[in-house]
């Protein structure tokens, strides 16, 4: 079976000693006043690939290349990213009574994340359907399924878990009501604004960081500015500091002292799935234990890099000597 989960909050293990030693296996970070690094809460998926020449209109059928199956889900990518760190991770989450939330738990339990707080519902788990074409373009149709069960009485069955944890990470393939729950009651917030809707400002408020890219940046303030000219817009919309991510260009980070730039190295690219993802895991890992926001970006932008290099999204997020190494 498993083994010893980051779930249980330090008081319920018999004080912080306890609890500090509970966490994601032989990793390490020794014993921390907190059960858990980070706890993630979000989407669970199973990412059904597909590559066709063409893509079907209506009414039409196509043939395409035999169906992979990967575990996928912005919720799951961020804590796997940050639990193949070597970060003491918890996923609050929900998936179906079905293969594919056996699948994705057996999966999530070979990465270490902590699952005392995944949850079974009677739903299909959450599945993507993506159609790769000739060019690598991705089209991409998601079925929230079990993920749109997850509740605000799951975010308060998780409470002390929620308020014990440094860093607590959120993206929007959950309800947008769970995720304010949870961002309520964390003590601080790493917020992924992806897939792009409104959001309260409320929420905002909340995020230390707001993490979005480009184009969900120019989506939130309504227009296409440069990236510091919309890094300090975005702070103006409250929230205490802002990152946004550039792809090759790497991050610019924002908060009270000012804008920074963070560059990346040049890498071969060969799949870029899952980047943004693995980069929130790792902001937030480092976050949580105690780098300032440029030099967590830092950390964040090479894991980026080196995520883009391989194929897949879990499948491409580096352990901790491989980004040392990079
Ligand atoms: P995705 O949707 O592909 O998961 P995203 O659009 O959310 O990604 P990006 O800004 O494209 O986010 O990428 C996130 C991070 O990944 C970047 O900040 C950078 O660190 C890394 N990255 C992405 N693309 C490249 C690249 N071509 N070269 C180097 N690093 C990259």
């Amino acid at each position: 079976g498993p083994g010893p989960s980051p779930d249980e909050p330090a008081a319920a293990a018999g004080g912080e000693q306890a609890g500090g030693d509970q966490g994601g296996g032989d990793q390490g970070g020794g014993a921390l006043p907190w059960p858990c690094d980070v706890v993630v809460v979000g989407s669970v998926n199973a990412d059904l690939v597909v590559r066709v020449d063409r893509r079907p209109g209506a009414g039409e059928t196509v043939l395409g290349s035999d169906l992979a199956t990967y575990p996928g889900g912005k919720g799951a990518n961020q804590a796997v990213a940050a639990a193949r760190l070597g970060a003491r991770v918890s996923l609050l989450g929900r998936v179906g009574t079905d293969a594919h939330g056996r699948l994705l738990r057996e999966s999530l339990e070979r990465d270490r994340v902590g699952l005392g707080h995944l949850h079974e519902t009677p739903a299909p788990t959450g599945v993507a359907m993506i159609s790769v074409g000739p060019e690598g373009d991705n089209s991409i149709i998601v079925s929230p399924g079990a993920n749109a069960r997850l509740s605000e009485q799951d975010v308060a069955d998780a409470g002390e878990l929620l308020r014990s944890a440094p860093v607590v990470s959120l993206q929007l393939e959950s309800p947008l009501p769970t995720v304010l729950a949870a961002a309520r009651a964390a003590r601080r917030v790493v917020f992924n604004l992806s897939p792009p809707a409104p959001v309260p400002d409320e929420l905002l408020a909340l995020c230390d960081p707001l993490v979005v890219n480009e184009h969900e940046a120019a989506m939130v303030l309504g227009r296409t500015s440069p990236p510091a000219v919309q890094a300090r817009e975005l702070l103006g919309l409250g929230p205490r500091s802002v990152v946004i991510t550039l792809g090759a260009d790497g991050a610019v980070v924002a908060d009270a002292s000012g804008v920074t730039a963070i560059p990346s190295q040049r890498v071969e690219v060969v799949d870029t799935t899952g980047a943004g993802d693995g980069f929130t895991g790792a902001l937030a890992w480092r976050l949580a234990r105690g780098d300032g926001l440029a030099a967590a970006a830092a950390f964040a932008v090479r894991v980026g890099a080196a995520t883009v290099r391989r194929a897949g999204a879990q499948s491409s997020y580096p352990t901790l000597a491989e980004v040392e190494g990079s």
